[in-house]
């Protein structure tokens, strides 16, 4: 019986290929960690922030190689410092939902999980007038709850491919010589604009944009690297 149902399935594939891929709004709460169908473009990502010194610095050099980047941002950070979230808004960079106030997933109920998204979402509406469409849960942690909470609220969620470990106040040559030893078409790049305690991130920016922009890579937002792959 199970033999006859797969190639009864087998039969339908073959003759409607094209009738499985699934919509954009389908595939809402799909995670993604890279698109390896996007030759020569890759994604720096920013979370954390708004900081009313670091985004502004790191902003500054993405302006001066004329390079876009995707901030994920906290709402809580948004709500005290709005002037640096307008100010990554004015770039062209994209905004991404991080929650509100970048609690442990794993701790909060449905109910909670689902007002630290809204939270974000609408303190990013009501400071910029647009709802962005592009999540990253703190630390990366996920679990099906969220997948679910996600889709019906028509997120992609957003994880990276190369961490940096800026968050570790790694060594800014370090972290060059981590990335451009793995980097590959597609990849997605986990970066902060805010970390406890100090900074790498902008020395590694410095080091990094014009290698990597010296190898051909164009430097693209999460929405733009991940489109095609959902269509
Ligand atoms: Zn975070």
């Amino acid at each position: 019986m199970r033999k006859l149902i797969s190639w009864i399935l087998l039969v339908v594939l073959f003759i409607f290929p094209t009738s499985f891929h699934l919509s954009a709004e389908e595939a809402y709460g799909k995670v993604y960690c890279r698109n390896t169908n996007c030759e020569g473009k890759i994604a720096l990502t920013f979370d954390d922030g708004p900081h009313p010194r670091y985004t502004k610095e790191i902003l500054a050099i993405l302006e001066e190689y004329h390079v876009t980047a995707t901030f994920f941002i906290i709402g809580v950070n948004a709500q005290n410092y709005p002037d640096d979230l307008q100010r990554i808004i004015k770039s062209g960079c994209e905004i991404g939902n991080h929650t509100y106030s970048h609690l442990p997933i794993k701790k909060l109920s449905a109910e909670a999980l689902q007002n630290e998204i809204v939270q974000c979402e609408d303190t990013i509406y009501r400071l910029c007038g647009f709802r962005p469409r592009v999540f990253r849960p703190p630390e990366g942690m996920m679990n099906d709850a969220l997948k679910g909470l996600l889709s019906q609220m028509e997120y992609h969620i957003v994880l990276w491919s190369i961490d940096t470990m800026d968050w570790a106040l790694t060594p800014s040559s370090e972290i060059y010589r981590n990335v451009t030893g793995k980097i590959h078409s597609g990849d997605i790049i986990l970066m902060h604009d805010y970390v406890s305690g100090g900074n790498t991130t902008c020395k590694a920016l410095r080091l990094l944009i014009p290698e990597l922009l010296a190898r051909g890579y164009e430097f693209v937002t999460v929405s733009e690297l991940i489109q095609g792959d959902h269509e």
